[in-house]
């Protein structure tokens, strides 16, 4: 495997009581090419590691209050700071500080008094570790967010952005049982454009897409954040409206008819009705249906209706 590329000059956190240990500890690892920031005991070295996020931490043993070990204990036992190498530093040949400094979670030991390429070497070696596993953790987020991703493409339609089928079934489905368990209603307002294949002959196919996400549009942007639009089928939208009942929904089905009548769409004129409009048909839970696939098709039958009655019509029972 490659080296792993240093992506910034490392940190490392120095801990001691004594200011010479430190000064003397920062000269060696300034020469190894370093930075350096100290704390002086283990609370200082816990708020240090927060603010600093250092790669790496060199502990001594020997502190007043919270000693190495504790400290270490500490930094191990959190998940923001556990994957931070600690190098502890032992009086030489404290076999039992070693022992202990193993139980606290520590990386490696070095010993007093320092040799500086042997406290060069273990940081190295050490640091390596530690940025394999920053690669690695990067890599785990980007994973992260690809998935994220995908499960929002599963579920989004790729014209229009609003929800796909597949996600409409789910979702209805699932606020239908909401709603008998509360006793709400839900409405399913379906929505299909008139004359669309004129429109698509006349003015082809692109033309017609955009004519699509303008309608996608009107309807985002004019629905609550708990209602749900989504494109059903080629030229078919439904919304569906949680706690809503008949006239609520009309109200809402009627601005979206009334503002696509509005809206201006390039030769709309040309269309039959010299308009580019929209039919709607409602059906309402419980009193049309009591499960999913019933209520779209008393929607649908109700939209096949406005489509009799001469189209941009809403209806609703
Ligand atoms: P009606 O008023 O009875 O609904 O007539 P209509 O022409 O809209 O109905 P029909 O179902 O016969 O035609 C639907 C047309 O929608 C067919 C096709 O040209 C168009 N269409 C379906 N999906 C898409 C799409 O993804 N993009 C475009 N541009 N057009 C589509
Ligand atoms: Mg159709
Ligand atoms: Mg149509």
């Amino acid at each position: 495997m490659d080296q792993p590329t240093t992506p910034h000059k490392p940190k490392i956190l120095i801990v001691d009581d004594i200011p010479v240990n430190i000064q003397l500890l920062q000269n060696y690892l300034g020469s190894g090419g370093y930075q350096t920031v100290t704390a002086s005991n283990g609370e200082e070295a816990l708020a240090r590691v927060k603010e600093t996020r250092p790669d790496m931490v060199l502990l001594d043993v020997m502190m007043p209050k919270l000693d190495g070990f504790e400290t270490c204990r500490m930094l191990k036992k959190n998940e923001d700071t556990s994957y931070i190498p600690v190098i502890m530093v032992t009086a030489l040949n404290e076999l039992e500080d070693k022992i202990k400094g193993i139980e606290a979670g520590a990386d490696d030991f070095i010993s007093k008094p320092f040799n500086r390429l042997e406290l060069l070497a273990r940081v190295k070696s050490l640091l390596r570790v530690k940025f394999l596993h920053d690669q690695l953790q990067e890599k785990v987020t980007q994973l992260e967010l690809a998935k994220e991703r995908l499960r929002e493409m599963a579920v989004t339609d790729g014209l229009t952005q609003l929800y796909n089928y597949r996600y409409f079934r789910e979702y209805l489905d699932q606020e239908i049982r909401r709603a008998a368990r509360h006793h709400f209603f839900v409405s399913l307002v379906m929505v299909d454009i008139d004359f669309f294949k004129h429109y698509n002959d006349q003015h082809g196919h692109p033309a017609g897409d955009q004519v699509l996400r303008g309608i996608a549009k009107l309807m985002r942007d004019n629905i609550r954040s708990i209602d749900v639009a989504v494109r059903y089928g080629g030229e078919e939208f439904v919304m569906v409206l949680p706690e809503t009942n008949r006239s609520q929904a009309c109200v809402v089905a009627e601005k979206i008819r009334r503002m696509v009548e509005k809206q201006r769409f390039p030769h709309e004129e040309q269309q039959p009705n010299g308009n580019l409009t929209i039919s709607v048909g409602l059906a309402v839970f419980p009193e049309d249906a009591t499960e999913g696939e019933e209520l779209i098709k008393k929607a649908d039958l109700r939209l096949y209706i406005a489509k009799g009655q001469g189209r941009n019509k809403v209806v609703s029972q």
